[in-house]
């Protein structure tokens, strides 16, 4: 079968492998879509840690059933399902605690595991032990499916963030990310969503698709100011930064209002992660700052849930369908911004 391999930074490798045999506990499906997103692009870039090669990279998985392994009950040849990419270990402190995204022991598809941009590819008995196979539910197509992971993180963000009823929120950054944050913001009951980019052709690009109460273009505007003057003069409920930028992390202290949440939903780069925050900001308008660390398996379930309901439409995000021999391409147009999502079908 062909795969798309990790060998090192800068080099991935279209190869053919022999096709992977489910072990018992284990399922094997035939990859329908693994769509890609930043985290490809920085693997493919820098490596990770966590990511010993030659690795079959991808983790954004949907498929369809055609082998047990021994032991496997509840599931058949031919079923329709999306698999979640962080595994956490179901037994630690945190996992018992019900903290399931922050797993200490957590291990991810495409890094510990061989992952999605292949033909072939084998779930691994931990998935299923932590229920993270999701059976698609009919009228959902893969690709979609594959977008559930993604959805699961925001979601994720969102609860954490208490994104509800009446609130103004505002998200930095209009890559896939940031758009579906303003369409899960939207389900949730938020009066008004404003989406913010640096880039203005990325973010005419998103704002045509998910149409959010005002798009601003932060490259050519201070948006501090223009939130408040949309707000006025109070501020944002809720402030997402779905960038990997300090910057957007600072604006957020200074436009959030009164018993504001903000998110620092994007990550920054390990060799610059400080900022300056001030504090008193924080303590005198009661603001709350949280993470988001990936998504648990009831998330991925429940963002499934979401698309399948239509509560949050992804098919119209996904721009760009490729096969697994143009990867590269993918890697490509995802690096450049070009598109909304790139979904690979292998
Ligand atoms: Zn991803
Ligand atoms: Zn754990």
């Amino acid at each position: 079968m062909k795969v798309a391999r990790f060998h090192a930074p800068g080099d991935i490798r279209l190869e053919e492998v022999p096709e992977p045999v489910a072990r018992p506990g284990e399922v094997k499906i035939r990859v329908r879509n693994c769509s890609t997103c930043g985290t490809d692009v920085k693997i493919y870039r820098f490596g990770h840690h966590h990511i010993r090669p030659p690795r079959v990279m991808g983790h954004e998985i949907a498929g369809e059933i055609v082998e047990l392994g021994e032991g496997v009950t509840g599931w058949n040849p031919g079923d329709r399902v999306q698999v979640i990419a962080a595994i956490p270990c179901g037994e630690c402190e945190e996992c018992r605690r019900g903290h399931r995204t922050v797993c200490p022991n957590q291990e991810s598809m495409g890094y510990h595991y061989d992952g999605g941009f292949a033909q072939y590819m084998v779930v691994p008995a931990k998935v299923l032990a932590v229920d993270g196979l999701n059976r698609i539910p009919d009228g959902v197509g893969f690709a979609e499916a594959s977008l559930a992971e993604p959805l699961a993180c925001v979601l994720n963000g969102q609860e954490l963030a208490r994104v509800g009823e009446g609130d103004d929120v505002v998200v930095v950054g209009s890559g896939p990310i940031g758009c579906l944050h303003v369409r899960l913001a939207r389900s949730r009951g938020a009066a008004r969503v404003f989406l913010a980019d640096l880039n203005a052709e990325r973010l005419t690009m998103a704002a045509d698709l998910v149409r959010p109460d005002a798009a601003i273009c932060s490259g050519e505007t201070d948006l501090v100011d223009e939130v408040l003057k949309l707000t006025g003069g109070r501020g944002a409920d809720v402030v997402i930064t779905a960038a990997a930028s300090g910057a957007a992390q600072q604006q957020a202290l200074q436009m959030a209002a009164r018993q504001g949440r903000i998110s620092f939903f994007g990550g920054l780069p390990k060799d610059d992660p400080i900022i300056a925050c001030d504090s008193n900001l924080v303590h005198y308008r009661e603001l709350t700052i949280v993470g988001a660390n990936g998504s648990s398996p009831a998330h991925n379930a429940r963002a499934l849930r979401l698309i399948a309901d239509g509560a949050v439409p992804v098919a119209d995000l996904i721009t760009h369908r490729l096969g697994l021999d143009e990867v590269m391409d993918a890697i490509d147009v995802v690096a450049r911004g070009a598109a909304i999502k790139v979904t690979i079908e292998p």
